[in-house]
């Protein structure tokens, strides 16, 4: 690996060549966390808006964001030619599947989109989309995200996730089975979670039969109902430092399986959301630089204290 580290841009460049930009979209979808099959209020975390960008919105057509989209990174990335559409807000298989082969090839037919990733909860998916999913991964870039977020089932009671860790198991099993890429989502800091229950999630995460994982640090965003429970008992929850959060992410990255690609170890929400930006002003290019060079002050990489377990 060129970095010390698995690199999920890295994969983009030597399976496919090119640099791959995800264009985000909201395609109009709920979640059964809100509308009430299984909860209402949704995950205490959880504020869609804090995670989109300006140009995804649902009132737009799906081909208006990705043009919009599309402008907005060729500002910054110019040498960007190919793209995937990001099926990224709320729950994006919670629908019949005729309704979203209508609405993947919307984005497919985009002649600079060269795939889908459809970020989802593992309690919507199902065999009949998951069969469809792999004819479509047979033509096109499929990659189906799941939000796992923790791997205890005390965690994701406390958070209202309304599912269980195994719902996710069966899931990603199901999904491997079929071949299609698939990532997951967790995050470090969840209350009631002490920092050896976080430490001991990586031999959890090495025995998933994922592709790739997105990490985040736990950012409280106002107004949900984690605004409310970290003010009652803050106690609860760990807080690292950025210096202390880059020395728990390196040793995180040591027991993970060599495998697996690192798509996000952390992340900034915008500042209009947060009550307080305990790392100032990052970028989260300049959070990988401080990884790449915390990893190489420290000598180590991903996996090197991987045990095969
Ligand atoms: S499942 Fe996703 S969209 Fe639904 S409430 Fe939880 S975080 Fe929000």
């Amino acid at each position: 690996m060129e970095k010390r580290y698995n690199s999920f841009v890295g994969y983009f460049k030597q399976k496919y060549g090119c640099r791959l930009q995800k264009i985000v979209i909201d395609a109009g979808f709920t979640c059964p966390n809100r509308d009430g099959k299984v909860g209402h209020g949704g995950c205490t975390f959880c504020n869609n808006d804090a995670f989109h960008p300006n140009y995804s919105t649902p009132d737009k057509s799906i081909h208006q964001q990705l043009e919009e989209g599309i402008e907005f990174h060729l500002n910054r990335y110019r040498t960007t030619e190919d793209y995937l559409a990001y099926f990224q807000s709320y729950s994006n298989t919670y629908a019949p599947l005729e309704d979203l082969k209508r609405l993947y090839a919307q984005a497919l037919e985009h002649p600079k989109v060269k795939g889908i990733v459809i970020g989802t909860r593992p309690d919507c998916i199902d065999n009949e989309k998951l069969d469809w999913l792999e004819q479509l991964s047979k033509e096109k870039i499929v990659i189906v995200e799941y939000g796992i977020e923790s791997c205890y089932d005390k965690t994701l009671k406390r958070i209202n996730r309304g599912h269980d860790f195994a719902t996710a198991v069966k899931a990603v099993e199901e999904t491997a089975a079929r071949g299609i890429h698939q990532g997951a989502h967790f995050i470090f800091g969840l209350p009631g979670e002490s920092k050896e229950e976080i430490m001991g999630m990586a031999p959890i995460i090495n025995r998933l039969p994922i592709n790739s994982v997105k990490f985040h640090q736990l950012q409280i965003i106002k107004g949900t109902e984690m605004e409310a429970e970290y003010a009652r008992c803050p106690e609860d929850f760990v807080q690292w430092s950025l210096d202390e959060y880059l020395d728990f992410f390196v040793d995180f990255l040591e027991l993970l399986r060599p495998s697996l690609y690192i798509e996000r170890f952390a992340g900034e929400v915008p500042p209009r959301f947060v009550n307080s930006s305990p790392w100032g002003k990052v970028r989260n290019v300049e959070l990988l630089q401080m990884l790449d060079k915390r990893l190489q002050q420290r000598n180590t990489f991903q996996g090197a204290k991987y045990t095969g377990i």
